[in-house]
């Protein structure tokens, strides 16, 4: 098991966050990404229904237009809570799963 991997820095970049982790790697993933795979309780549940075809996005998320964060907040040394322009926080965003959505887009220098 290696070493729990930190952030170093995280930055807001476009349309998504940019992370430079303690292993040298540097990740990017889209918002959009990241609000779709929120890990809260009722977000896990609407996830496991059947997908509805007729599914039409509801007044607040025609209002926010697409996902952005509005406040992202450290949980102690593990997790990032992030608010939604959408309304939505209840979303706990661990490191491990932050680094899990995130694609590589700089591999540490060998
Ligand atoms: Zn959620």
């Amino acid at each position: 098991m290696a070493e729990a991997m930190r952030p170093l820095s995280l930055k807001r970049e476009g349309d998504g966050l940019k992370i430079e982790w303690s292993d040298g790697v540097v990740t990017f993933v889209a918002w959009r990404t990241l609000r779709n795979n929120c890990p809260c309780a009722s977000c896990n549940e609407e996830r496991s229904k059947p997908p509805d075809p007729f599914r039409v996005l509801t007044p607040q998320e025609v209002a926010a237009g697409p996902p952005a964060p509005v406040a992202m907040k450290p949980i102690g040394h593990y997790a990032y809570q992030i608010r939604w322009n959408d309304g939505h926080d209840t979303g706990i965003y661990t490191l491990e799963l932050l680094r899990s959505l995130s694609e590589a887009i700089e591999q540490p220098p060998a």
